[in-house]
């Protein structure tokens, strides 16, 4: 029987927090008692070749988190899981809703979805009401002067950082509103099984954002044996930090973090302006070179065997953490494409398939600069010797030793590969692809 009290609902999606949500904040200022929902979308898990995908864990520790927070209150978040169309159709069915309200979400999928979700509450006289939350700038916000979209990052940066004002960091107060939670008793909550999903065993990276790590990170955050980075990937992807209380932080104690931090927003808004960077080069021009794609180098690279022990580790490391250090994620990536000229594509698909951060904007950045077919890229001309960055970035052999204990012993790879050989072949094969 339908419910014939009118409320507003607010869509959790990758924003899972209470404390300063922007679009929870306008749904619970909306007059309307405020019903929380979130989707377990079958398009996206069906997807998912893992079935203890960590990343499917995550989110349920995390909506399992919401969900009582919100009991506490009186109140309770349903979770459904299916088709996001026919959850809608169902929800309107059963409650009396005037308003809709979310956070938005750039990617090619979501923004579709969100369409046609908006077409469907305007057939019942539904409005659906967006609001911008994981980043300080999205979309049209940040232009150049002659209104076009940057494709080079510092310019970009600039005018990010021109533009800033206390207005954009403050938080959105919706502590200060509970009572308007729509009041009901707890549902029972879907469980992992009935996805058809098992737990993962990978554990979560807890966030390092003390004083030291940011007042150190200019200088530490290259090294992957020094733990010199905040581990909050995970954190911004799912939204269980705000980013206004983390850009606060970051102005205060360092600039090269906030650099961070807006590197992520830029890829946002490149993927945003160009959407066919999902399957194609930024730069049109690299779409012609000719991969060799060999499936038995592609193995060893995705196992960790290249015999190259910086990319071995990290690769290792990925396979078991689902994380891995920023600058060897260059170094990997770098070395499939140029090394091993093998399409940037497959690195790129095997990272979202493994990444526990993995966000497709920063993912397709990173993989594209690695290839040199990005906006803001990395010269084709410049091939990472992934020897001279192990000594340089771990120059005591510590990270190597975490995730390559037999090295230097008869059961580590030759390498795959011969250095100078890959540069000159791949140097090669650029130029006369771009020429
Ligand atoms: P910190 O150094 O503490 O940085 C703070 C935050 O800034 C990060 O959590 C992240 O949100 C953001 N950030 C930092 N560096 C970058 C960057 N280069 N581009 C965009 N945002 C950045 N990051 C992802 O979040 N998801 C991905 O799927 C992803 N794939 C990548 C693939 C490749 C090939 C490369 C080279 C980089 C990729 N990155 C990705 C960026 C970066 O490696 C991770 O964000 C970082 O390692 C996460 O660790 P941290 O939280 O300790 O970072």
């Amino acid at each position: 029987m339908k419910n014939t009290t009118p409320i507003a609902i607010h869509w959790f999606r990758r924003d899972f927090r209470l404390n300063d949500n922007a679009a929870l904040y306008h749904a619970l200022k909306s007059g309307y008692p405020v019903q929380p929902i979130f989707i377990f979308d079958e398009a996206i898990l069906s997807k998912l070749q893992n079935r203890s995908d960590a990343r499917v864990t995550f989110i349920m520790e995390e909506i399992t988190k919401l969900k009582k927070s919100l009991n506490e209150l009186g109140a309770d978040l349903l979770v459904y899981h299916g088709n996001p169309m026919e959850i809608w159709k169902q929800l309107l069915a059963e409650f009396t809703i005037q308003q809709v309200f979310t956070n938005e979400d750039y990617e090619p999928y979501a923004t579709k979805r969100d369409q046609e979700t908006a077409q469907l509450l305007a057939t019942h006289g539904v409005r659906f009401n967006t609001f911008k939350d994981q980043v300080i700038f999205a979309k049209d916000e940040i232009l150049k002067d002659d209104g076009t979209p940057y494709s080079i990052f510092t310019p970009y940066s600039k005018k990010w950082k021109a533009k800033l004002n206390a207005s954009f960091l403050e938080p959105y107060p919706t502590e200060q509103h509970t009572d308007a939670y729509f009041k009901s008793n707890p549902t029972t909550l879907i469980s992992l099984e009935q996805l058809q999903f098992q737990k993962s065993s990978i554990p979560f990276p807890l966030p390092k954002l003390s004083k030291s790590i940011l007042e150190n990170y200019t200088k530490n955050r290259d090294f992957p044996a020094l733990n010199g980075t905040s581990n909050l990937s995970i954190h911004l992807r799912f939204g269980t930090i705000s980013i206004r209380s983390l850009a606060q932080k970051a102005l205060q104690f360092n600039e090269t973090y906030l650099n961070e931090l807006i590197w992520r927003e830029f890829y946002q808004m490149i993927l945003y302006k160009y959407p066919h960077v999902v399957n194609n080069s930024f730069k049109p021009a690299y779409d012609r070179i000719p991969w060799q794609n060999n499936e038995e180098e592609f193995a060893k690279w995705c196992n960790g065997q290249t015999g190259y022990p910086l990319v071995d580790a990290g690769m290792r490391e990925l396979n078991t953490t689902g994380l891995m250090h920023n600058r060897v994620r260059m170094v990997t990536a770098s070395f499939l494409i140029k090394h091993l000229l093998i399409d940037w594509r497959w690195g790129e698909a095997y990272f979202a398939e493994k990444l526990l951060d993995f966000e497709l904007a920063s993912n397709n950045g990173g993989w594209q600069w690695a290839a040199s077919s990005g906006c803001d890229a990395a010269p084709y001309f410049r091939v990472f010797n992934p020897s001279l960055q192990m000594k340089r970035f771990d120059p005591n052999n510590q990270y190597i030793k975490k995730w390559v204990p037999e090295l230097n012993t008869s059961t580590y790879p030759k390498p795959i590969v011969d250095h100078e050989f890959a540069r000159k072949r791949v140097l090669t094969v650029y130029k006369n692809a771009l020429s």
